[in-house]
């Protein structure tokens, strides 16, 4: 499991606020740009800073199109807010992990099929994979790399936290992150709390819909 550093450069960035990242491009098993790091860290900070850290799937449909069936863009934006604001924050940004894992094509497959009335896990079961598809061991050898072995993990998903413990990287606390729930997320959102345990930094009622 090889990973490299391929490029690095300062990026100026503006969220809810403005402030510059580091953006650094790994490959991994030979795949390039597998992940992009985003790191925010001041100079003054402590030697045994933890790191606030979100590990990001990609999600073209809802960070550039304005998709509103998931909570993605919504949580990148607010991620990224949360690392600006921080002394050291890492963005951790996926992007193999379209669709959970199954590419765009298939996510819109998978789309289609919800039209017809499955939910997010059946439409991908009916497609032939797993509920969930992707894989994070990229994101712990780019942890590893950074030296990175506790964090404090800015995540609603209790499996990214599992992930991470199995592969001795600490976890010292689980931030959470909002949602913003709408009559074309509802269903998505309720079965990721619900059934898939994400834990929203509000508990999401059916009723709650703007
Ligand atoms: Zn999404």
């Amino acid at each position: 499991m090889k990973c490299e550093l391929m490029a690095e450069c300062k990026l100026p960035v503006k969220f809810s606020r403005a402030c510059e990242v580091d953006m650094k491009s790994f490959s991994y098993n030979g795949r390039p740009e597998e992940v992009i790091a985003l790191i925010h860290k001041k100079s003054e900070i402590a030697v045994n800073e933890v790191p606030l850290v979100r590990v990001h799937s990609a999600c073209i449909t809802g960070e550039i199109f304005g998709s509103q069936k998931c909570d993605c863009g919504y949580q990148f934006k607010q991620g990224m807010g949360k690392i600006c604001s921080t002394a050291y924050g890492i963005m951790l940004y996926m992007t193999s992990h379209e669709g959970r894992g199954i590419g765009l094509n298939n996510k819109i497959r998978a789309y289609q099929l919800q039209e017809q009335g499955a939910n997010t896990i059946e439409a991908n079961e009916k497609l032939g994979f797993p509920a969930d598809a992707r894989d994070f061991s990229a994101a712990v050898a780019v942890l590893k790399f950074l030296k990175v072995d506790r964090v404090k993990i800015l995540t609603n998903n209790p499996e990214k936290i599992k992930v991470l413990r199995n592969n001795n990287i600490e976890v010292v606390e689980q931030v959470s992150l909002s949602a913003e729930l709408n009559q074309f997320n509802k269903q998505y959102l309720l079965l990721k709390q619900n059934v898939l345990a994400h834990r929203f930094q509000h508990f999401l009622q059916e009723t709650s819909v703007f």
